[in-house]
């Protein structure tokens, strides 16, 4: 029976934000392959807790890719592998450049030669830039201020292009700060290494590291520090599952952000976040971090009207907490 099932092929899906949607999309009914160079993702989680077939590859491997396709039938790609760390993209964009871009092209290349015309992306808030407007929307202007959000962004122009040219079908999805984890505590953040802000804070309250960096302080927001929209995955995840239905139904291309239109400062974070653990977190004030924009802000509205997107979990509490329960099962 399950070989009846429309199968999706799950780039990156043993990362962080891959994984939580297999999970979601399993609970939809989904057969699922994961495509996973396991650069960054992880093996144990596939096999343990999502149980899908894992190929171990990279997207950047065409005749993997042709063999992949010959071999079954999907009806769609999700793609979330990508290098997302925007501060190694300012040091080191040839390898963005290279995996982000040409890696992406590679697949869909690989898709158009398969005749699979429905494809789901994540693109990111940092294709906006320093933005002009809060909550950004969707048709805000895209002058990306580093080489991450340029990748995402190029890919994006390559998206309206391929549909122009041969109809293949997106939905570009621009997070915002994915954070938490799944509610019952099967799937969590785990990057190697680390440079997200929440679990940097929780491996601190943990006591895994001794203090948090903040960095900068002198920003034009409120409290001088960044202000960041922070998405539950599993909000981000039930997106994906709606996206890839409004595609399968016949949907244009379209672009939707993904955020719950409310901001929290680096301070607020760990605030918040010293409620939630009952810890002491030990901050040291730093510099700011190249490529970060003082404030972003999304607005999901047009994902609530067009996909019936309904945030489950928009409070930072709950984000914390679903982390925070999550990183204490996986650094025991
Ligand atoms: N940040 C920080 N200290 C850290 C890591 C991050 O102050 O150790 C700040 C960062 O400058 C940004 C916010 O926290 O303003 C969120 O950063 P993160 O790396 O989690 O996500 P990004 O916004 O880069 O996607």
């Amino acid at each position: 029976m399950s070989s009846e099932k429309p199968t999706i092929l799950v780039t990156g899906g043993a990362g962080y934000i891959g994984s939580h949607t297999v999970l979601a999309l399993q609970k939809a009914g989904y057969e699922v392959v994961i495509l996973d160079n396991l650069v960054y993702g992880h093996r144990d989680l596939v096999e343990q807790v999502l149980q899908v077939e894992l190929v171990v590859g990279d997207t950047n491997d065409r005749a993997l890719l042709d063999q992949l396709f010959t071999s079954r039938q999907f009806v769609a790609v999700m793609h979330f592998s990508a290098y997302a760390y925007v501060g190694e993209s300012v040091s080191d964009p040839a390898k963005y450049y290279r995996n982000n871009v040409i890696g992406t092209l590679t697949l869909l290349e690989a898709m158009e030669a398969a005749s699979i015309k429905n494809f789901v992306f994540s693109s990111t808030c940092a294709t906006y830039g320093v933005p002009t407007q809060v909550p950004i929307p969707e048709d805000h202007p895209q002058n990306p201020i580093n080489p991450y959000g340029a990748t995402k962004l190029m890919v994006e122009r390559i998206l309206s292009d391929f549909d122009v040219a041969y109809g293949l079908k997106s939905v570009r999805f621009r997070y915002f700060n994915a954070a938490g984890a799944d509610p019952n505590g099967n799937l969590g953040e785990d990057h190697n290494p680390e440079t997200h802000l929440i679990p940097l804070v929780l491996q601190t309250a943990l006591g895994k590291r001794e203090s948090v960096a903040v960095f900068g302080t002198d920003y034009p927001t409120p409290d001088g520090t960044c202000i960041r929209d922070y998405i539950h995955v599993s909000d981000l995840a039930d997106a994906h599952v709606l996206g890839l239905e409004y595609l399968l139904k016949g949907g244009d291309s379209a672009v939707f952000n993904l955020g719950n239109g409310n901001g929290f400062s680096v301070r607020e974070v760990i605030d918040t976040a010293k409620k939630i653990t009952g810890k002491d977190i030990k901050v040291i004030e730093c510099d700011r971090r190249p490529g970060d924009p003082p404030a972003l802000i999304g607005s999901g509205d047009k994902a609530r009207q067009i996909l019936g997107w309904e945030p489950q979990y928009p409070d930072l509490e709950n984000i914390l907490a679903h982390a925070w329960s999550w990183h204490q099962k996986r650094h025991k």
